[in-house]
């Protein structure tokens, strides 16, 4: 190995401050951020050699796991034929792999790919082609929610976070999200599908290119819109002319455990999804999976992007979906998201800080609040658990408008014992809360 990397944990700190931009600052997770130096499975080990039960996989990018055995050998045997072949040539891997991802949407509909880097830049290519087939303009997203930090997707993104003081992508309409616990809406659903309406008939034109929502907000706060809303949203933005766009970014490959899109479990099938993250399994890899009509309106014209089809990343994408499909990671996601979803639910009920308890499968949140009938956010609280679950050796992730909602997003492939190690340690850490 010819890496030369110094695992010294103070350099790498200075190393960062002083070449890395200082925008990186703004997002760390922990006092002391950990320095990793391995993963295999849902654990991490650091540079000192502790071992921890992963419960954010990246963000949510590792999926399958880490050192998976069949991602790395279909990256290692691609790596060693060729590294890079452009969208301009031939290769088999990005069309299988795109007639691999096809298969996963809903049948009797012409369903193309277009592969891209990361998450924001297919949300960008959402609202090209969305703008370009309907021939309008407005895109409506939730409050709440997160869809990227490029220029446009900050303006689509509903977070305080994402948005900086100055004048941000026109054409952006944020909708009330349907959060039943704090949204202005409270838990009248009808309020929230009514406000959609109200948006459209006031803040558009009366016609709109599409609609984008995340099934399940994830920076936003573990936050699932409830039964039937996406249903009824999207026949409501198709009246207006527009599409219906999922963002699976965080919520696909089998995470929710009953489907492996999220927006299945509501019945609506959508114009269009977009995914990224799990995608690859750590690699630089997202897609727009879109109706071939729509994807038509962008042929008029030229659009090229240098690695939307780089055959490594396609090579993970394809090891991923195989390693879903023969090792039963979505039932898996079903059936230890369960364990977790009681250890969470024996935790709020013992604790007097935990406002609530949400999510499906392997994606889960727990928020704190400082009392029960206020709801008042209690970021301190959820930060002190975050901590104090470290210690036990379990990383979970802290996020929510408030920054009071700790995430629970571990690999695919965690096991029932690990679930037993999360319960133990949560027990342990909510009296810090
Ligand atoms: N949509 C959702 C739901 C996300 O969570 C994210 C990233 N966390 C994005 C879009 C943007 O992805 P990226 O960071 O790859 O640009």
């Amino acid at each position: 190995m010819t890496l030369d990397l110094d695992w010294d944990y103070e350099r790498t700190a200075r190393r960062r401050e002083r070449f890395l931009s200082p925008s990186l600052r703004t997002f760390t997770a922990f006092d002391a951020p950990l320095l990793l130096r391995k993963g295999k499975g849902a654990h991490v080990w650091d540079a000192d050699g502790r071992r921890y039960l992963d419960c954010l996989a990246q963000n949510l990018c590792i999926s399958v796991g880490y050192d998976h055995p069949g991602v790395n050998a279909a990256v290692a045997e691609q790596m060693r034929s060729i590294q890079h072949v452009t969208t301009m040539y031939y290769h088999p891997g990005p069309a299988q792999f795109a007639e691999e991802l096809v298969a996963t949407m809903p049948p009797g509909h012409d369903w193309v790919v277009h592969l891209v880097n990361s998450g924001a830049e297919a949300i960008d290519l959402a609202v090209l082609v969305a703008r370009l087939f309907t021939g309008h303009f407005e895109m409506l997203t939730l409050r709440n929610s997160y869809h990227g930090m490029h220029f446009g997707t900050m303006a689509a993104s509903g977070l305080a976070l994402c948005h900086q003081p100055l004048a941000g992508a026109p054409g952006y309409v944020h909708v009330h999200n349907p959060d039943l616990y704090r949204g202005a809406y409270g838990d009248r659903v009808d309020g929230y599908v009514d406000d959609l309406r109200r948006v459209i008939d006031s803040s558009t034109p009366g016609a709109v290119a599409g609609m984008i929502v995340e099934p399940i907000q994830g920076y936003g706060g573990v936050i699932p819109v409830p039964d039937g809303y996406q249903r009824r949203v999207a026949q409501i933005v198709r009246d207006a002319g527009g599409l219906y766009i999922s963002d699976e970014v965080q919520t696909g490959f089998g995470r929710t455990g009953s489907h492996f899109w999220a927006f299945e479990a509501d019945g609506v099938v959508p114009d269009a999804i977009v995914v990224s993250k799990g995608i690859g399994n750590g690699f630089p890899l997202a897609a727009l999976i879109v109706r071939r009509d729509v994807a038509e309106a962008m042929a008029a014209r030229k659009f090229f992007n240098t690695y939307g089809s780089n055959p490594m990343a396609c090579a993970a994408g394809r090891a991923v979906l195989r390693a879903i499909a023969d090792e039963d990671l979505q039932g898996n996601a079903g059936r230890v998201g369960e364990l977790f979803g009681e250890a969470l639910e024996r935790g709020a009920r013992r604790c007097e800080a935990v406002g609530q308890v949400r999510g499906r499968g392997l994606m889960r949140g727990i928020e704190f609040v400082a009392d029960r009938a206020s709801r008042a956010p209690d970021d301190a609280a959820a930060a002190r658990v975050q901590e104090a679950l470290r210690e036990r050796g379990v990383i979970v992730g802290r996020s929510g408008q408030y920054k009071n909602v700790l995430r629970i997003n571990p690999p695919l492939c965690v096991s029932a014992d690990d679930a037993a190690q999360f319960a133990d340690a949560l027990d342990g850490a909510l009296a810090h809360a």
